[in-house]
């Protein structure tokens, strides 16, 4: 019988997926200054959007980590900040990219994606166009 893959062999093959960014809860938009300040956002590279499926706002930036080695592991691993100890620390379920549903109920990684889904839920977030 093939071997239960433990969390530290998942994290192994995974590339360390939650060292490489940071992410903060934004509150939910709903007016249009909101969307448009999540567009601004969003023209920034590397910046993403996401909404979790319990409909919480979050906003991403893809940036590695400093401590994160070539290896893909830890340097700081001792005295790595709370929020990483906490991270899959239980169980291989409680990474949220192991588990079979998906982390996002959406995510946005340009401007253009986010207009184009605020179109089709016909929402509207356009400034009117001002003169001169
Ligand atoms: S906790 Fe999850 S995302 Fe982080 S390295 Fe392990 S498997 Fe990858
Ligand atoms: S401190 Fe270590 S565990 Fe935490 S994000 Fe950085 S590399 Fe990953």
């Amino acid at each position: 019988m093939a071997k239960k893959k433990t969390l530290s062999d998942h994290c192994t093959e995974c590339g360390a997926r939650c060292c490489r960014y940071v992410a903060t809860e934004v509150d939910k938009p709903t007016n249009k200054r909101d969307f448009d300040n999540l567009r601004w956002y969003l023209l920034h590279e590397n910046v993403h959007v996401f909404i979790t499926p319990e409909n919480d706002w979050y906003l991403e930036f893809e940036t590695p980590c400093s401590a994160l080695g070539d290896c893909g592991k830890c340097l700081n691993y001792m005295t790595r900040p709370r929020i990483c100890r906490e991270h899959g620390e239980e169980a291989v379920t409680e990474c949220e990219f192991l588990g079979e549903k998906s982390p996002y109920k959406q995510r946005f990684s340009t401007a253009g994606e986010f207009e184009r889904w605020l179109d089709k839920k016909k929402i509207d977030w356009r400034w009117k166009r001002l003169k001169g």
